[in-house]
């Protein structure tokens, strides 16, 4: 069976975003008969309260075909012994290293693009229990996934460390995301890859980024407009998909559309 997810992250209120990321998966599930599950990322529990978890399933609620998931996995806060487990597997696979770095530090890497990203840290072979280290994972020299954070100073799982967990456990296929995380394609693949040597390779598709300014992507920019708030003054679904439409130029006037008009027209234009 062929599996894509939803995979908020509740650190703040859906907006427009989700809402748009939410009609290119039931599109794509509707043509290439993908399974729609639901998975909250919340595995920083400082930055997503339980109470966002269920301002999260408040709304979804609302949106009618498009937030409806039969199926639900477990949300990450409740998988952190399993990333644990498969951490302690790179461990003693000599796969992880711990890094000292400061921020300063990792951005001069950057603006360097210093391939060898923590060299000295990998050197240094420090505990990984050590206080106040990341880990990260240690792949050959030269290789895109080296250095990729695994858990952070404060001890939380890494995003790009649990997507590639959950994504393998939950046998998911096809992912479905904004293009802005395109960049991070080949070293996330390479980072399953090496995690699970067995895994399958994963389809990718990519959708535009809405943005209600030329310049600021929706989840970024100040005004960006939470769903639940939007759907509360009087914004319908049909209303919502007539928006992103028309941000994406599909139309040049505000109109209402249904989810049928989407499912027919939305994947033509995306797909070309
Ligand atoms: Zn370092």
């Amino acid at each position: 069976m062929n599996l894509t997810r939803f995979a908020p992250t509740p650190n703040g209120p859906l907006h427009l975003g989700h809402f748009f990321n939410l009609m290119v998966i039931h599109a794509l599930s509707e043509k290439y008969q993908l399974k729609k599950v639901l998975r909250a990322e919340n595995r920083d529990p400082q930055r997503c309260s339980g109470e966002n978890l269920r301002a999260l399933d408040s709304c979804l609620s609302q949106l009618e075909e498009l937030g409806s998931f039969p199926i639900r996995l477990k949300n990450q806060s409740e998988r952190t012994d399993r990333y644990a487990y498969v951490a302690k597997i790179l461990q003693t696979k000599n796969l992880l290293f711990a890094c000292t770095c400061s921020r300063k530090q990792l951005q001069n890497h950057v603006e360097n693009q210093t391939t060898a990203v923590c060299t000295a840290c990998k050197r240094k072979n420090l505990p990984l229990e050590a206080k106040d280290v990341r880990w990260r994972f240690s792949a050959g020299f030269g290789s895109v996934a080296d250095g990729v954070l695994i858990r952070n100073k404060d001890k939380i799982f890494s995003f790009e460390f649990t997507s590639i967990v959950d994504d393998y456990d939950d046998k998911i296929t096809h992912v479905i995301r904004g293009a802005d995380l395109k960049p991070l394609q080949i070293k996330l693949g390479t980072l399953r890859k090496a995690v699970f040597p067995d895994a399958p390779e994963l389809k990718y598709f990519y959708h535009p980024v809405l943005y209600e300014n030329k310049s600021q992507k929706l989840s970024k920019s100040k005004d960006s407009s939470s769903l639940a708030r939007m759907l509360e003054t009087g914004w319908t679904i049909d209303l919502l998909i007539g928006y992103c439409g028309f941000l994406l130029g599909y139309q040049n006037t505000l109109q209402k559309r249904s989810l049928s008009w989407w499912v027919v027209n939305g994947p033509q234009k995306l797909l070309q």
